[in-house]
């Protein structure tokens, strides 16, 4: 198959690319598709192809399109004018994957990942998650008609199964230590052949590379100083440098943007490790934090990022509870309703600032990584109001 192969991102030890557990056999640290060197935009695209036909020497092992595409991607750069006055800032950018058609950027993924499991031939998929993740597979799987099963936590509240149970996959509440599930689950598909799609499996990174493509479209090929991810597994992040350096290996832009990791402060094994400048994360143990998409004390891709931090010169932060509740009202008065963990970027834009790291004039692309309406209960954190007006008054009023 094109022979590209996977490589582990840590010893460099290569495994096939029809193989797919998504770990590396020696160092168990995760496996990247091996980067793509040269290609082009498939300018001959039509608007209903999806993005991995657009982008499609960068996807060459992607050779038949199983119909499964649910309009994910291609989703708007929203400029904020409002810093501009308030922080000086001319040239701020929201990668809006709010827009998504499970509203989180975790569809890029999905399907990515359910294309490749089609391929290998699987006839179920299954993946470990309590939020946006668990919903997002569940919908492909259903547009794939495939067997899907999505474990999630034992105390899950049920207005939080239902918009995953709604596709109607088979839902596990499992007992137990949920920490051990992503292992577990990679180790039982294995062996019975289901292909778990969890938070950073490769095709997940691959897919999260179209918002880098798409990002340099949107911007005509000027790569942005900084683009801001909300991190927490690393998978995200991941596929948004490996888009980057894919294009500039390409030579479609000649530059990479610093690659900014944010967490929230109540869980930040990531930032942390960077912060004391060790080579690996340590378990964060307990985690607060009002962005729980956010919100994963061990993560998984956690030294990869340690990794591509180091070698692309990138930087990690947190952002606390309230930094966040402020973005995330503030990022709405702009007219983009994220859930908090879309909103950390902006916070730490204003932190950012206030250390003189960003400067005015530079060009800055936060990730708005999932809708508002994900997570009702952050009503909860802003005053919001109304009042009652008779029929009568109104005209006072008004
Ligand atoms: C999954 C998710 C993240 C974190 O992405 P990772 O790939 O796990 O780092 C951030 N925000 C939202 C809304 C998410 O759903
Ligand atoms: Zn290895």
């Amino acid at each position: 198959l094109n022979d590209l192969k996977y490589v582990c991102s840590n010893c460099n030890h290569t495994t096939k690319l029809d193989e797919s557990y998504p770990r590396c056999p020696i160092c168990n640290e995760p496996l990247n598709v091996e980067y793509i060197e040269k290609g082009k935009i498939n300018k001959n695209s039509k608007p209903s192809d999806p993005f991995w036909v657009r982008y499609k020497d960068f996807y060459p092992y992607l050779t038949k399109d199983y119909g499964i595409s649910l309009g994910e991607g291609f989703t708007p750069l929203v400029k904020i004018d409002y810093l501009r006055n308030k922080l000086n800032l001319a040239n701020v950018f929201v990668k809006n994957e709010t827009q998504n058609p499970t509203w989180s950027f975790k569809d890029r993924g999905s399907v990515i990942g359910v294309i490749n499991a089609l391929r290998l031939g699987y006839s179920q998929i299954g993946t470990v998650s309590t939020g946006n993740m668990a919903a997002s597979v569940a919908a492909y799987g259903a547009k794939a008609n495939l067997k899907t099963t999505i474990l999630v936590k034992e105390d899950m509240a049920k207005e939080k199964l239902n918009p995953i149970a709604i596709y109607g996959p088979k839902v596990l509440q499992v007992k137990g230590d949920y920490a051990k599930l992503y292992d577990k689950s990679l180790k039982i598909g294995k062996e019975k052949d289901i292909a778990f799609i969890n938070s950073d499996v490769p095709m997940r990174v691959e897919g999260s590379k179209s918002i880098a493509f798409e990002i340099c479209e949107q911007l005509e090929f000027d790569t942005p100083d900084y683009v801001i991810v909300p991190t927490s597994a690393g998978g995200n992040f991941r596929g948004i440098v490996k888009g980057f350096i894919e294009f500039k290996n390409a030579g479609l832009i000649t530059k990479l943007p610093t690659f900014i990791c944010v967490q929230s402060a109540g869980a930040a094994p990531i930032a942390t490790a960077y912060i004391k400048g060790e080579k690996k994360i340590s378990h964060f143990g307990k985690t607060d934090t009002i962005s729980p998409a956010i919100g994963n004390p061990n993560p998984p891709s956690g030294n990869e990022v340690l990794r591509l931090l180091e070698r692309y010169n990138g930087l990690a932060l947190t952002v606390n509870n309230d930094q966040i509740k402020d973005a995330h009202l503030e990022l709405a008065h702009y007219g983009i309703f994220t859930q908090p963990a879309g909103a950390v970027p902006l916070a730490a834009v204003y932190k950012l600032m206030n250390e003189g790291i960003i400067k005015e004039n530079q060009t800055v692309v936060m990730i708005a990584t999932g809708s508002g309406l994900k997570d009702t209960k952050a009503f909860n954190y802003h005053n919001l109001t109304s009042s009652f007006v008779s029929l009568d008054d109104l005209d006072q009023v008004l």
